[in-house]
């Protein structure tokens, strides 16, 4: 099912605020990590925090750019340096409305080993049949593996195509969706798959979701799932549960 709402400024910025709140308190980012969001009146713009944590991210540090990276009005605070990523991701992706970028811990193996990650269980399949690895030294050799410029994040949104997840090599993973509630559910099980895969690893041979029924398991995902999930962690966040769902169509797109 696929419900458009249309989300005010005032409205999408607290969404932003209560996401990076729900992914810190989940565990799938720490003091790094970000998640932003396209403006939802300007498709060329998007809004992400300043450089800083993101438990401790207040309205007042949600900054406004154009996708090229250039802040709209800076007034002295300091930038994400790797905000690029969102820039990237955005304009190569029409549709995508909210990208997640973290250092998610049981999600670096996968980036290292050649080991695919893959769907273990049915609240995972998300990710959906193939999560690409993009390795930053590539293109641009040896670095301090930081997507700081737009010819980076272009070539990290390359790879990610039209998926909804992409890995980076010793480093960490892009998500991308069509919504908050969205990109935020796919971060937190895709740490929780990651997990389980090792673990499952360890044990012998693994069964994972068949494409079929990684399809059917997208299909039939309605926008409860990911309201039930988004009101659940709104109260372990602390933060108010707005019932509306917004941001756009919330079903998976893929
Ligand atoms: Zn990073």
């Amino acid at each position: 099912m696929e419900r458009t709402v249309t989300m005010s400024l005032t409205d999408a910025l607290n969404e932003l605020v209560t996401a990076n709140r729900i992914l810190a308190r989940e565990g799938v980012v720490d003091a790094f990590g970000h998640v932003s969001i396209r403006h939802p009146e300007a498709a060329q713009r998007y809004w992400v925090s300043r450089a800083r944590a993101p438990d401790c991210i207040e309205l007042d540090d949600l900054m406004e750019f154009a996708l090229d990276g250039t802040p709209i009005d800076p007034a002295g605070r300091n930038p994400y340096a790797e905000r690029h990523i969102h820039g990237a991701v955005y304009e190569d992706r029409p549709e995508v409305h909210a990208v997640v970028h973290n250092h998610s811990p049981s999600l670096i193996p996968y980036s290292i080993t050649g080991v695919p990650l893959r769907p273990v269980m049915h609240m995972c399949a998300s990710m959906g049949t193939h999560v690409p690895v993009w390795d930053s030294r590539s293109a641009f050799g040896d670095t301090n593996l930081l997507v700081t410029s737009m010819s980076m994040g272009r070539d990290l949104a390359r790879a990610l195509g039209t998926r909804p997840v992409a890995l980076m090599r010793g480093h960490g993973c892009v998500v991308a969706g069509p919504s908050l509630r969205n990109v935020v559910f796919n971060s937190i099980y895709l740490e929780l798959n990651a997990h389980l895969q090792m673990q499952a690893s360890s044990l012998g041979e693994v069964t994972f979701l068949s494409d079929g029924e990684i399809a059917a398991i997208l299909q039939t995902r309605s926008s409860f799932t990911y309201e039930r999930a988004w009101e659940y962690w709104c109260r372990r966040a602390g933060r108010a549960y707005d019932h509306r769902p917004m941001g756009g169509p919330l079903s998976q797109a893929t």
